[in-house]
């Protein structure tokens, strides 16, 4: 299941327009509540539902951490610098998780072409782009030869 939106919650401020990256969000022009025009092109990316100032849109969880049905919603407090995600399961069983959010500035990251042009040889490399000074560190970490042998025992 994609993303769905409760009426009664949406207030039209059209920020999950705004970040969704499959441009699904659309605000309806009768009803001025956001609705998702193509569920079956919907990511589950979370974005929407973690951006949503009025908590009014809910998605499906990703199996791998709510199998079979479980409900989950989050919660984004910037004021608080954190997100909430609070799972039910079938069985009645709840669990709830608080993360830290980031706390730079909305804008403020680098986008893509502000970087530098890569070499071109770069792409034989195992690095992803600007790895490893955007993770602020030297190098990336990795196992030694040794260090395999030993997990193998
Ligand atoms: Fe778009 Fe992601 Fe929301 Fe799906 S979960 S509607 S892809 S922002
Ligand atoms: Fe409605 Fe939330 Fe989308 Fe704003 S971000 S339009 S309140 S669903």
């Amino acid at each position: 299941m994609p993303t769905f939106v409760y009426m009664t919650r949406c207030d039209g401020c059209g920020h999950c327009v705004d970040i969704c990256p499959s441009d699904i969000m659309h605000i309806d022009k009768t009803y001025r509540r956001a609705y998702n025009i193509e569920p079956n092109m919907c990511w589950e990316c979370y974005s929407c539902v973690k951006i949503c100032p009025q908590n009014a849109i809910d998605c499906r969880g990703y199996a791998d951490f709510a199998p079979l049905g479980h409900s989950v919603r989050a919660l984004r407090e910037e004021e608080k610098g954190t997100i909430s995600w609070k799972l039910k399961f079938r069985d009645g069983r709840q669990k709830d998780f608080v993360s830290p959010i980031r706390t730079t500035p909305w804008g403020s990251i680098k986008s893509p072409s502000d970087y530098e042009v890569p070499n071109p040889d770069a792409i034989k490399a195992q690095e992803l782009a600007h790895e490893p000074e955007a993770l602020n560190v030297d190098k990336l970490p990795a196992l030694t030869p040794d260090q395999l042998k030993q997990g193998m025992v």
